[in-house]
């Protein structure tokens, strides 16, 4: 039996429960895999945080931590400018798959529209400008925390969000983290076309190359309890979110 972070109707209709009390609407975003999918907007022109959970379906504690966070601040969510993609893959989710149906990781396809979900995504976010992007995942191989920064001027900002989590769950101490040089958990990196044009565009890297001034991964070991992951997850969307709060230019 799965557990319940797996049931992804039900996490629609807390997502429906928080709109409501938000006095938000829910948006249609596509249809995929038999499932629907939605998105928040409180932002619409406004530059803003970006939030998805979900694409790869066994990293569950990142979709309910998305929840869990939007129950927690229900009452201030249409005051935030967020545009929030609760989870993008509800067949991996229910299946606890890190790929669709199909065997494809979304993930790894943000180039082009050739995924139906991914293509709702871009024309959703369209010619939109975010200070910070936040993808939220796990990893089953993490010996703790870990957070990708794509590398854009001299921000700190990787730092910052690690700090916060770390009150839940300890950094990855490992050197190198996915073949990449980690310090204490943090991936800083430049984007290097290379690499991608050969394993397709993560999410990530779209962002950070149309829509996005900070860019961030953040990766839980899905090893650890739940509610600890959910919390290192909660503490970082609060710290991304503190960033574009206080700092119209960044
Ligand atoms: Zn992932």
């Amino acid at each position: 039996m799965l557990h319940r972070v797996h049931d992804y109707r039900h996490l629609i209709t807390r997502w429906r429960a928080v709109a409501r009390k938000a006095g938000l609407k829910l948006r249609h975003l596509a249809r995929d895999d038999g499932f629907e999918l939605f998105y928040l907007d409180t932002g619409d022109a406004t530059p803003g945080l970006y939030l998805s959970a979900g694409i790869h379906g066994d990293e569950a504690a990142a979709p309910e931590a998305l929840i869990q966070w939007a129950e927690h601040n229900a009452k201030n969510l249409s005051s935030w400018p967020l545009l929030i993609f609760p989870c993008l893959n509800p067949w991996g989710i229910r299946n606890n798959s890190r790929f669709d149906s199909k065997g494809r990781d979304l993930n790894r396809l943000f180039q082009g529209d050739s995924h139906p979900v991914v293509a709702a995504v871009r024309r959703v976010v369209k010619n939109r400008r975010f200070p910070v992007s936040l993808s939220m995942h796990e990893d089953y191989d993490a010996q703790g925390i870990y957070l990708y920064e794509v590398q854009r001027g001299k921000s700190r900002l990787g730092e910052t969000l690690l700090a916060a989590a770390r009150k839940s769950l300890p950094p990855d101490p490992r050197p190198s983290i996915d073949g990449r040089k980690a310090d204490k958990g943090l991936i800083r990196r430049r984007f290097s076309p290379r690499v991608f044009e050969k394993i397709g565009y993560p999410e990530a890297i779209w962002l950070h190359l149309h829509h996005s001034e900070y860019t961030f991964t953040f990766e839980t070991p899905s090893e650890a309890a739940l509610d600890l992951r959910v919390k290192a997850h909660m503490a970082v969307v609060d710290e991304c979110l503190r960033t574009v709060l206080n700092s119209p230019r960044i």
